[in-house]
């Protein structure tokens, strides 16, 4: 499909990136996962220890949380999403990326959100909400509102290692992704199947 084949495309042209230092220090890159058609996109920050070393995105703790999150909403990686980061290679230490590092990597996550097309984007953190929305705003304050953007529904939550940190937040974001599926069944699909929502 010339879809699937130009998200390849930008994938390749990420492997071979050096645009900043962080291409020569990488196991792998993690151009990011999922659906190619998928109406959700979800946007974290950067890649962690273990998803440098598979080239998978959300693949340690944080992705495991994430995982029994949206199978609670009845979303799954391979039908409904597709995940990728602000930054496509891991910073030493998982340091919060550098500006000139976003500057770099950015256009390609740009890419990849024309390319999908999706109707919704989640913002997992405040690194995905600065950089793609307002650097201004605090996570804490915008989590669960709907921002709507170039026709796309943006919904901010915390970011799942938030969540690992301070188990009390998960109430709150269980209310942010309840939001979600009620958007995705207005938005595509008004028979999709959550058992809890
Ligand atoms: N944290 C992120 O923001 N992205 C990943 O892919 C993994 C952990």
């Amino acid at each position: 499909m010339a879809l699937t084949h130009e998200l390849k495309t930008i994938e390749l042209d990420i492997s071979s990136c050096r645009k900043c230092p962080l291409g020569n220090i990488r196991n792998n890159p993690v151009p990011g996962e999922g659906n190619s058609n998928a109406a959700i996109f979800i946007i974290g920050e950067a890649p962690g220890r273990e998803e440098d070393l598979t080239g998978l995105p959300f693949r340690g703790r944080s992705g495991e949380l994430l995982n029994k999150i949206f199978s609670a909403c009845g979303f799954n990686r391979d039908d409904h999403l597709f995940i990728s980061n602000i930054i496509k290679c891991r910073p030493p230490n998982n340091r919060k990326p550098l500006p000139e590092e976003v500057r770099s990597c950015l256009p390609y996550l740009f890419m990849q959100i024309e390319l999908i097309n999706p109707k919704i984007l989640i913002l997992l953190g405040a690194s995905a909400l600065a950089f793609m929305v307002d650097k201004n705003l605090k996570i804490s304050r915008v989590r669960g509102h709907w921002i709507h953007q170039e026709n796309r529904w943006i919904m901010p939550v915390y970011h799942p290692s938030a969540l690992l940190r301070n188990p009390s937040l998960k109430k709150d974001t269980w209310e942010d992704f309840k939001k979600i599926v009620q958007k995705y069944r207005e938005l595509v699909n008004p028979d999709h199947y959550s058992k809890y929502v």
